[in-house]
């Protein structure tokens, strides 16, 4: 078991944290207060290449693992920076990557990879079903060589800053439906042209996060733009939803070690009945826990990567690493905030930003109460609770 990264995984990392630096925490309060896309940042990624690393090489990407992946996005969360604004580009293209004819990888990879399209908004969550997926509304009905699509979608992100949506809508109505888990179909949705057909309303949230409710009403997608079987998009989504788990605790693994560094250096010079507050026991303390917490979290990652990487069932793991590292990095979000003590609250202290950006990780975009329910009944054998 080797635990060292390559010379190459080494090297990108400190790429992508240069590039990171130069965007500074002012650069990332402005678009905090002015609740603003950060176009910029998503550029200069995009430019370097980092968002397309998935893509094989033969349609202009670096053909990299996710280990590599989560190593980007971690890396952008660690250096003070959110990944959020574009982390669905990676996962998301992962439904093209396996289940899209050569015609669509050839139509939308190179594009991706060159950086003309982007495929950052993934369409799943409802008002009505939230995280109970199968019994989402949305119905594309088949008429001649289109679908039309009907329905409501909610929390629907980054919709005003992609090109296109993987959409996730039902092709047979739930109570035809052989299994509760068929009949739901992927559809890559141009947003370019949607016109009038859908109305999209901001939603403003406790973070900077460009996120959405959807009106469809007949919305025309093209038959050829079906990702994979119909009827089995629920299945073709879950092998995505363990790379989005993956990446996700990276992300929250990246704010875990910032909050530990901001707490650790704020610790050693904040003096306070004539000493450092890091000498007190019962300061010093939770850092070192939630910095144990962040390091065990971030070997379930590790693993998971690898497993996905190697083409293992890593269903168990990936949901794991997203359930530790999320908790973990919440915890140091609140070590960090108390180790500030009124400071944390101010907004140059960046802590409080982050403290907002990495409570989201608990609920979005699985609760993880959901999570608990998958490793109960699949990984220990107990009742399904639901
Ligand atoms: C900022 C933001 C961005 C988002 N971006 C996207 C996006 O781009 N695309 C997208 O499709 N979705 C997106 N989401 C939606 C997100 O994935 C959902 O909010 C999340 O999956 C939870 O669904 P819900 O909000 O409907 O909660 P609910 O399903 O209503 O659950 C509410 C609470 O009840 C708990 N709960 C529910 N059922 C059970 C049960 N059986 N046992 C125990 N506890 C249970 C949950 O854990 C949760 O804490 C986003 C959400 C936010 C806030």
């Amino acid at each position: 078991m080797d635990f060292e990264f390559t010379e190459n995984q080494e090297a990108m990392r400190k790429a992508v944290s240069e590039l990171c630096n130069t965007f500074p925490p002012t650069y990332w309060r402005a678009k905090d207060k002015d609740r603003q896309y950060p176009e910029e940042f998503v550029d200069a990624l995009t430019k370097a290449g980092w968002l397309s690393v998935l893509i094989p090489a033969e349609y202009g990407g670096a053909g990299l693992g996710m280990l590599e992946a989560s190593i980007i996005l971690e890396e952008i969360n660690r250096s003070g920076a959110t990944a959020t604004a574009c982390h669905a580009q990676m996962y998301t293209m992962g439904a093209i990557l396996r289940h899209g004819s050569r015609e669509q990888k050839e139509r939308y990879l190179p594009g991706i990879a060159k950086g003309e399209i982007r495929l950052q908004s993934l369409g799943l969550t409802e008002p009505e079903s939230g995280s109970d997926t199968t019994r989402i509304k949305t119905f594309a009905k088949l008429e001649g060589d289109s679908y039309i699509v009907n329905g409501q979608k909610i929390f629907i992100s980054r919709v005003q800053h992609s090109d296109l949506m993987l959409l996730v809508a039902r092709t047979t109505p739930f109570e035809k439906a052989e299994k509760k888990t068929m009949g739901l179909s992927l559809f890559l949705v141009d947003l370019r042209s949607a016109g009038e057909s859908l109305k999209v309303s901001p939603i403003e949230t406790l973070v900077n996060h460009e996120t959405n409710e959807l009106q469809i009403q007949d919305l025309v997608v093209p038959r050829e733009n079906l990702l994979g079987k119909e009827g089995m998009g629920f299945y073709h989504l879950l092998d995505g939803l363990n790379a989005e788990r993956i990446l996700v605790a990276a992300e929250c693994i990246g704010d875990g070690y910032w909050f530990i560094d901001k707490a650790v250096s704020y610790a050693k010079q904040r003096v306070i009945f004539g000493r450092p507050i890091g000498e007190n026991q019962g300061v010093q303390f939770p850092i070192a826990e939630a910095y144990s917490s962040i390091r065990a979290a971030d070997l379930v990652r590790y693993k998971a990567a690898s497993m996905f990487d190697q083409g293992k069932d890593c269903g168990e793991e990936a949901n794991m690493a997203k359930l530790l590292a999320s908790e973990a990095s919440w915890e140091a979000a609140n070590v960090a905030m108390t180790t500030y003590g009124g400071y944390g609250m101010a907004v140059d202290s960046d802590v409080e930003r982050k403290f907002r950006e990495s409570r989201l990780f608990l609920t979005a975009p699985v609760a993880n109460n959901l999570i608990l329910g998958y490793l109960g009944s699949h990984t220990l054998g107990l009742q399904r609770s639901f």
